[in-house]
């Protein structure tokens, strides 16, 4: 998997550092570099509803430039970030920083959308979570309701009650909660009835083959008319093509994030994306 990545991935993580000890050792130092000296970024991805072409909110999502190594995906890093307890300080730099640039958006006029985090689980389950996300809004004076949540299916598999409790407590300021990659976890589907939640995203692995394959397009099918019964809103990640939109849209899905739509982009291109996206909505309304 290394490999496929290129050049400086496979000798990082395959030459120089061959054993899975040492490559943790480095990997974690580099971390607490990156931490200290600000090298990471927020990209955002733009959410469509689908009929209208409208923009409906964003996901933030972190790039790690290494300053010898280059970019380095989450996927790479945000595991042991996860196992060695940085990921507290990572991810509160992420939400404070997406909830900044939502109200720089905002006071630009360039929409008053939800900014879409993904949350870690060790962030999660910390005490005075709840209160350390409020004093963020409080700071930046971005309106709670500009906010969401991404949670996985596993981080509510233990704990539930405190779970619930803590997602009650986000859901009664207005903080938006959504269910990431839903499908993929591992935990049972009776924490819909019991969680305070306001979507699902279906994960990308089902929407790859959702047009071919008759078992993914079952399972869409059936997460889309459960959530709909439930009065939850669902939406689509991975969406890469006009047949996926196409296809999904028969199934009554109507929220849509993908390549298809917009990829994710530093803070001054998504400016300029919503600049040009409103003109075009504004002539539409005309
Ligand atoms: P995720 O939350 O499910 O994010 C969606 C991933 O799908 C992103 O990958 C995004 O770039 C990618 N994507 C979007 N549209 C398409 C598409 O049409 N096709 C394909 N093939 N991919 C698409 P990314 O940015 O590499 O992030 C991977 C994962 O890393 C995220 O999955 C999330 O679990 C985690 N992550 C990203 N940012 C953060 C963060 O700030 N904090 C934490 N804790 N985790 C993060
Ligand atoms: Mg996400
Ligand atoms: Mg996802
Ligand atoms: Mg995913």
């Amino acid at each position: 998997q290394a490999k496929r990545r290129g050049r400086n991935t496979y000798y990082w993580f395959s030459r120089e550092l061959d054993d899975r000890v040492s490559h943790r050792v480095a990997l974690r130092s580099a971390l607490q570099r990156a931490i200290d000296e600000g090298q990471f970024e927020l990209h955002y991805q733009p959410q469509f509803h689908g009929a209208s072409s409208r923009v409906v909110g964003y996901e933030a999502l972190i790039r790690w430039h290494h300053p010898e190594r280059g970019f380095i995906p989450p996927g790479e890093f945000i595991g042991l970030a996860e196992e060695t307890g940085q990921i507290v300080a990572i991810n509160d730099w992420v939400v404070r920083t997406a909830c900044q640039d939502n109200r720089r958006l905002m006071d630009m006029g360039l929409g008053q959308l939800p900014m879409a985090v993904n949350l870690s689980p060790t962030q999660f389950h910390r005490s005075g979570f709840v209160e350390a996300v409020l004093a963020m809004l409080e700071e930046t004076g971005l309106p709670a309701a500009l906010l969401e949540l991404e949670l996985t299916e596993n981080i509510l598999m233990d704990s539930t009650d405190k779970a619930i409790e803590t997602l009650s407590a986000l859901r009664q300021h207005g903080i938006g909660v959504v269910i990431d990659d839903f499908g993929t976890g591992f935990s049972s589907l009776s924490y819909l009835k019991h969680l305070p939640i306001d979507k699902i995203k279906i994960d990308r692995s089902f929407i790859k083959d959702v047009i071919s394959d008759h078992r993914d397009a079952a399972i869409v099918q059936g997460i889309i008319a459960m959530a709909n019964r439930l009065q939850l809103k669902v939406i689509a990640e991975g969406v890469e093509t006009q047949a996926h939109h196409a296809y999904l849209s028969r199934l009554w899905c109507d929220l849509f994030q993908g390549f298809y739509f917009a990829r994710p982009m530093p803070f001054d291109d998504l400016v300029a994306f919503m600049r040009e996206h409103n003109a075009r909505a504004h002539e539409t309304d005309l």
